[in-house]
């Protein structure tokens, strides 16, 4: 048997074959399948039709449905989205089901599917989100499906997938205090471009991944899709694991995979950590690379800290460290990803301080957990950009109109750089503010 990576391992061992190779098709059994209220209700609607008005869900504990996206808001056809949610959890008794205005309510998705257990290395994640390559973080096949293959999964299980060829992204070195996952992902995507691993998995190895704690690898994760990624993927590890068995819901059983030594790669890079700068993504793409230092001055309206990328306790530990006891210049807006994350805020300190209490008093406004600007949304949404002006935004995209106005410009940063650039006014270099 050749050797495989760990993208190829998990499409073999799911599909029941000793081996695959690239471009291969094969039946793969999903561990878990995910939607949330932009797409639930459009999955039912094919599972219905396709399926029949009476049929069963494959496995209802494989199911997991998360409303996310649309929350906080007036606007009747977001609230009715949620409530197809409901009616469906209702009628397939499904456990997994985290309700908005219930005490399993949890926000955004790719961060409360690990954070509920629903994340384990070897398995296959599906879900109707693009982002859902997060939880290649955890050593499993991870990736965003359309509403119709979901539709498909719901009633068989199964889906068809070609087994994508790996890239390999390698990072050494030990990460300096001034760098995040986040300037390490936004340089691979403005190295390789939007469109540079289309329909490839971007597997990142090396001991400046692995040192990374497991928020920042989900980061790193997360936007393998910005390069046009089937899925990202990290080796599990000791953090994996022990992340991973204090949560693992139902206790399930799980088993890791590895690559082969002498596994192929379409394409490898190397990078030093301690020779890279902090980044930005210009608009409008998140390939519009610049070094902060090249755009360091550019004047700003905004500041957004959240979203499945940006906004997890350690983007806040890191933003907070830069705004204690300073004062914002701009509109400054934080968003805890989820529910526990929020609660972060209140029982993680610096200098006897919590985050919440150093964010209020920089002058920052706190919103609640969900995607609220990240995706725009309805006018009412949270920290959504209603007028054409420039953001510096910890979120993963910086196309026209995402975050709101079609006109605004998003730069995409870390937290850090975000929280810096806060109190500038400007984008600003944090390394100025770690001295
Ligand atoms: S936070 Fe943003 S990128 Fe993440 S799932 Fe929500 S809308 Fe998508």
């Amino acid at each position: 048997m050749s050797a495989m990576t760990m993208t190829e391992k998990i499409l073999a061992r799911s599909s029941g074959k000793s081996s695959v190779v690239p471009g291969e098709n094969v039946w793969t059994n999903v561990d878990v399948l995910m939607t949330h209220d932009v797409c639930g209700p459009g999955t039912f609607g094919v599972f219905k039709k396709e399926f029949g008005p009476n049929a069963k869900v494959w496995d209802k504990d494989k199911l997991v449905l998360i409303p996310d996206h649309y929350i906080f808001t007036k606007d009747a056809m977001a609230n009715r989205n949620v409530d197809v949610l409901r009616a469906f959890a209702k009628e397939h008794d499904i456990k997994y089901f985290y309700d908005v205005g219930t005490a399993n309510y949890k926000g955004v998705c790719h961060i409360a599917l690990p954070e509920e257990g629903h994340t384990r290395p070897g398995e296959v994640l599906l879900g109707t989100d693009s982002h859902t390559c997060t939880a290649g973080a955890f050593g499993e096949f991870a990736t965003g499906i359309g509403n119709t293959d979901a539709g498909f999964v719901l009633g068989t299980g199964k889906l068809w997938l070609k087994v994508p060829p790996t890239m390999r992204f390698v990072f050494h070195g030990q990460m300096p205090p001034y760098l995040m996952a986040k300037d390490l992902i936004l340089a691979v995507i403005g190295d390789i471009g939007v469109d540079g691993a289309t329909y490839r998995a971007m597997e990142f190895d090396g001991d400046g991944v692995y040192a990374l704690n497991i928020e920042e690898r989900m980061t790193l994760c997360n936007m393998a899709i910005e390069a046009g990624g089937k899925n990202g993927i990290i080796a599990a590890d000791q953090v994996t694991f022990d992340y991973v068995n204090k949560r693992n819901a139902g206790q399930k059983p799980y088993s890791a995979v590895k690559t082969d030594p002498g596994a192929k790669f379409d394409f490898e890079k190397v990078y030093d950590v301690t020779k890279m700068e902090p980044v930005v993504a210009k608009p409008h793409s998140p390939d519009n690379k610049a070094t902060v230092t090249e755009v360091k001055g550019t004047k700003l309206d905004r500041a957004y800290i959240g979203s499945c990328t940006g906004g997890k306790l350690t983007d806040f530990k890191a933003a907070a460290g830069i705004l204690n006891g300073k004062t914002v210049k701009i509109d400054t807006f934080v968003v805890p990803a989820t529910t526990e994350v929020a609660r972060g805020l209140d029982t993680e300190k610096i200098g006897g301080k919590s985050l919440r209490d150093i964010f209020l008093a920089a002058g920052a406004k706190i919103g609640e957990a969900s995607c609220a600007a990240c995706l725009g949304g309805p006018s009412d949404t949270f920290g959504r950009l209603n007028t054409p002006i420039s953001c510096i935004s910890t979120t993963n995209r910086n196309f026209p109109g995402r975050m709101g106005h079609k006109e605004a410009k998003v730069f995409l940063a870390s937290p850090l750089t975000v929280a810096a650039s806060a109190l500038a006014g400007t984008i600003a270099d944090c390394r100025d503010l770690l001295v």
